[in-house]
């Protein structure tokens, strides 16, 4: 009996649940995207910088609790033919009209919805509303950055339709917990004003879109190469033998897409941060508080209550929005 416990959590592949950048990449991009604001938004997001870092992760919590929630993070754009995928209209209602919005909702609708994060945080921001600000800043980096994760913009977003699964947290979660620190570099600059937020994060799914064939071709090129027993590695994580990517795969597989994973997180924590500003400058650039924001009750347990059910959902996968092949 024991030998058999043993065996199963021999081959419990290291379970990396979130669909997007993992949590540890999510964080990274906001605490990261604070610094390049002007010193009048910085004196109010560096004191909350905590909360904007540990709060990047609450829309992928919020996949187990609420069904709408899955399909905010992703857009299989391959699903409306070749590049640039032009059957697809850029305008939510002329794309519902087209398509119907079971199946827009069923394919993904990021860019539509970070449209949509734009408009509420612009008005927290008139409002003055500093917890509201602090939350959607939060989560609205949270879809930007999802939106510059290629397998976030195709089908085989696990490559489960190749026989390569396991490769959507190799690209989001194994690659930045083991070379993003110390060694990516996040000097980028400052934020800018977005004159079309629209077509910048419609630019950005394209993008991903256009370099998801390179990260399935590579993954599969390397596993031609490497023999599996380099390819995976035994690891204690929390107490648990889990079977993960090796270090030298990995590395290798970073290095082959040409550190693209690294260009990918340092144009999301630019984007995070353009995105923060052009809503502040449309709000009419509001003189904001310097302090911590304090939350009601009510708020607090909002938040709590999030976080509460989504450890007890233990390793249970998100979900997607459910899949229906419509073309
Ligand atoms: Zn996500």
């Amino acid at each position: 009996m024991q030998q058999r416990v043993f065996f199963l959590l021999l081959f419990t592949f290291a379970c990396y649940t979130s669909f997007g950048w993992g949590f540890y990449a999510h964080r990274e991009i906001n605490y990261h995207a604070a610094f390049l604001l002007p010193p009048a938004m910085l004196s109010f997001y560096k004191p909350n910088i905590d909360f904007i870092a540990e709060h990047a992760v609450d829309p992928d919590k919020r996949r187990y609790a609420v069904s709408e929630e899955g399909c905010r993070h992703y857009i299989d754009l391959n699903r409306y033919g070749a590049y640039p995928f032009d059957a697809l209209p850029r305008q939510w209602n002329e794309a519902v009209e087209k398509f119907g919005e079971d199946s827009i909702k069923a394919h993904g609708i990021v860019p539509w919805w970070v449209g949509s994060m734009l408009h509420r945080l612009t008005v927290a921001f008139r409002n003055k509303n500093y917890p509201a600000i602090l939350r959607l800043s939060a989560e609205i980096g949270h879809y930007i950055a999802d939106a510059h994760v290629p397998l976030h913009a195709h089908s085989n977003y696990n490559g489960q339709q190749t026989g390569q699964h396991g490769i959507h947290g190799l690209w989001e979660s194994r690659i930045p917990e083991l070379l993003a620190a110390g060694n990516f570099n996040y000097f980028i600059g400052k934020a800018r004003y977005i004159s079309s937020p629209e077509a910048y994060i419609w630019k950005v799914v394209l993008e991903s879109a256009a370099a998801a064939d390179t990260v399935l071709l590579h993954e599969k090129q390397l596993t031609y190469k490497i023999p599996p027993d380099q390819k995976y590695a035994y690891e204690n994580r929390s107490g648990l033998i889990t079977r993960q990517y090796s270090a030298y795969f990995t590395t290798l597989y970073n290095a082959s897409m040409n550190n693209m994973v690294e260009r990918r997180m340092r144009e999301s924590i630019f984007a995070t941060a353009s995105f923060w500003y052009t809503a502040w400058v449309n709000a009419g650039q509001p003189v904001l508080d310097r302090g911590m924001v304090s939350f009601s009750g009510e708020e607090m347990d909002e938040l709590n209550t999030l976080d509460r059910e989504w450890k007890e959902t233990g390793d249970k996968p998100a979900v997607r929005c459910p899949d229906q092949d419509v073309f």
